[in-house]
């Protein structure tokens, strides 16, 4: 190999592209865990919480949680919050009759049905909880791969094509088809979801988790529809609430929705829920897998979304403003 200046250089530049993402991430780690801390701490949870939206519904959503993290969650949580189950809060919206709800009433999600859910079982009967884990009907009880695990690195790229492009684009790079069985399981099979079922309300999450605002009319209304049916079958009783895979929905999903029988459909939009809410379009609290608590108080009480909203629309609107006064002073400070 021949070295050459530009080489030294070009190596020099991603060593130091490198290190300088390392850098912003160690940054942003910490820089939220000390946000969190003070959320937590300073008694604006506690105002929050315990006055302000105590009558309000926190729905929150997991992955694939290590059972060890999960459980502290769990643990201040449940000091924290009132356990409840979709099914209540769900009937409590259809019926607009809030007297079954206790105060800060807390349901647990889990998306996709991961293998690793069934480690979680005796987390749920240890703290009486009543969680819905969401299932992929064609993924589960099969060795098929989830599609966004497939090709970690393109997911969010993958997202954004027409569902038949992003298949085809997946095949072409790494030979993933929806329907191969692979050697590893990455999904619950039936023994374990038959162990769950005294325990755990499921909801379908899809066949094969397309985004189904990319998908055709016909896939779309199939993966709706067919999943409700298929995971009735197999686990012998009602399948009655959905979740839009990556959140992605509009109004032709939720009126499928609506129209296969299902009783709710849950976002991944951020925000609280109360009896006035729309039953299609339930929205969460995303809690990263692998939090602290101190992320973990400011997922679950909103904080870092309503941080990202502040950002995005106050902002935003009202930089040109700031310039304008930044603007002002520098002429003054010349005229002096
Ligand atoms: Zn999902």
């Amino acid at each position: 190999m021949v070295i050459t200046r530009e080489r030294i250089k070009l190596t020099f530049l991603s060593y130091h592209e490198i290190i300088m993402q390392f850098y912003t991430n160690f940054i942003n780690i910490v820089v939220r865990e000390v946000i969190g801390f003070i959320f937590r701490f300073s008694g604006i949870s506690y105002i929050l919480r315990e006055v302000l939206l105590k009558n309000k519904a926190t729905i929150v959503v997991y992955h694939d949680p290590e059972p060890k993290v999960f459980e502290k969650h769990i643990r201040y949580l449940s000091k924290h919050y009132n356990f409840l189950s979709l099914n209540k809060l769900v009937d409590a919206i259809h019926k607009k009759d809030r007297s079954d709800i206790p105060a800060k009433p807390l349901i647990v999600t889990i998306d996709d049905g991961h293998s690793g859910n069934y480690k979680l079982l005796e987390i749920f009967k240890r703290y009486n909880i009543n969680p819905t884990i969401y299932l992929c009907s064609h993924v589960i009880n099969t060795n098929r791969k989830f599609w966004f695990k497939a090709c970690l690195s393109r997911s969010e790229e993958l997202k954004k094509l027409p569902y038949e492009a992003m298949l085809k684009s997946l095949w072409n790079e790494v030979n993933y088809q929806l329907e191969k069985e692979y050697q590893q399981r990455q999904a619950l099979n039936i023994d374990e979801l038959n162990k769950m079922l005294p325990y755990v309300e499921f909801g379908s999450h899809t066949k094969f988790h397309p985004i189904l605002t990319t998908c055709t009319d016909e896939k779309c209304r199939e993966e709706v529809e067919e999943s409700k049916k298929y995971l009735e079958t197999l686990l012998n009783r009602p399948i009655e609430h959905f979740a839009y895979p990556n959140g992605d929905y509009a109004e032709r999903e939720m009126k499928f929705a609506m129209n296969c029988g299902y009783k709710s459909a849950r976002t991944l939009d951020c925000g609280l829920n109360d009896i006035h809410s729309n039953p299609f379009k339930l929205k969460v609290n995303e809690i990263q897998d692998n939090a602290s608590l101190n992320i973990l108080c400011a997922q679950v009480g909103s904080l870092f979304p309503f941080i990202r909203y502040l950002r995005k629309n106050y902002l935003k609107s009202h930089r040109k403003f700031i310039s304008n006064i930044y603007r002002k002073l520098r002429w003054l400070k010349k005229l002096k």
